[in-house]
């Protein structure tokens, strides 16, 4: 099955996220796998819709049957741009799938995470978003022995590609990993109030941790943390080693996002807030008390 999956990277190497969008490629029989970085094509109009016609014309000039993407943020605005362009069948956020006889079974979660929908793609190409956290990354010296598309023999046609122009980008530069790559996450919820709080107690712990820092959707719709930093159904999907929840209830929304992740550390005011249900070690107290003693522990 000719099979092309679109790889993401930071400013030095391939996302963890793609190495397990490639682990997944390569558990199909007779997957012949190519790699395509649209953002090293041409960084210099990146659109959602620029991004998804290099796909198109990747997919249709070159005939690929499968195309397979990490469920990221990035693959979220584009792959199914492209899905939709190629007139393909597509399933997203996929955590696990098996055959029967000879038919794909894609295994999604569904309505954050309260049904697993499995389901089957019938019409080529077929296009695949899968969460990082359900399968382990191949080695990175492994994408050095895939063939990466040569894009120079494309003819792209934007002519179909809507009107929005690039003209600037505003981004946050933070030192902290991504929440989705880190081993230790330390996310903070409401009981924050104020940037300053989140940045000295989540920030000051996740740092203190090696780790990196996260918010429920409360703390983004108040204006408190960057979008990019929010856990859950609609923000990110993590699964690391440690999640720390400070000030965080536990809605099924936020649940969504970390039930997943091994183990899981609770501290709230509240003992009956639901996030205890789903921790493994729980303290009940004040987070304005106990991180600057964690915080002091550790800097010790
Ligand atoms: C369609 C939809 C999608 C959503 N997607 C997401 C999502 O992706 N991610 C997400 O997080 N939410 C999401 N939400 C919102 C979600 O329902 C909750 O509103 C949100 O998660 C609550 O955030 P929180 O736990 O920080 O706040 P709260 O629910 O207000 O909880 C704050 C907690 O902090 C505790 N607390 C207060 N003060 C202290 C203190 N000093 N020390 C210790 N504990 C303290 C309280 O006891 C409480 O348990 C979504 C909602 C909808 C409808």
């Amino acid at each position: 099955m000719k099979t092309l999956v679109i790889t993401e990277s930071d400013e030095s190497d391939i996302r963890l996220g793609s190495l397990s969008a490639i682990a997944f490629a390569q558990s199909l029989p007779e997957a012949q796998l190519d790699t395509l970085c649209v953002a090293d094509v041409f960084g210099e109009n990146p659109t959602a819709d620029s991004h998804a016609a290099v796909i198109a014309a990747a997919v249709n000039q070159k005939s690929y049957e499968l195309v397979v993407a990490a469920a990221t943020t990035y693959a979220k605005d584009v792959v199914a741009r492209a899905a939709g362009l190629c007139g393909g069948s597509m399933a997203s956020d996929v955590i696990s799938h098996r055959f029967d006889g000879d038919q794909l079974l894609l295994d999604r979660p569904m309505f954050a995470g309260a049904v697993t929908a499995t389901v089957t793609l019938s019409s080529i190409p077929r296009f695949i978003t899968v969460r990082a956290s359900a399968y382990n990354p191949v080695e990175r010296s492994i994408v050095d022995n895939l063939n990466s598309l040569d894009t120079e023999s494309l003819d792209v046609d934007y002519s179909d590609v809507p009107c929005a122009h690039w003209k600037s980008l505003a981004s946050r530069a933070s030192h902290r990993p991504d929440v989705t790559e880190a081993k230790i996450v330390v996310s903070g919820g409401r009981a924050f109030k104020s940037t300053e709080d989140f940045e000295r107690l989540v920030g000051g712990l996740a740092d203190g941790l090696g780790g990196a820092a996260g918010s429920s959707r409360a703390l983004v719709d108040a204006g408190i943390t960057p979008n990019d930093l929010q856990v859950g159904q609609t923000g990110k999907i993590v699964a690391p080693d440690i999640y720390i929840a400070l000030g965080i209830s536990g809605a099924v929304q936020h649940l969504a996002g970390m039930k997943n992740s091994k183990t899981i550390i609770a501290v709230n005011t509240d003992p009956d807030a639901p996030i205890f249900s789903v921790a493994d070690f729980g303290l009940v107290g004040d987070v304005y008390e106990v991180v600057p003693q964690l915080i002091a522990e550790l800097n010790g």
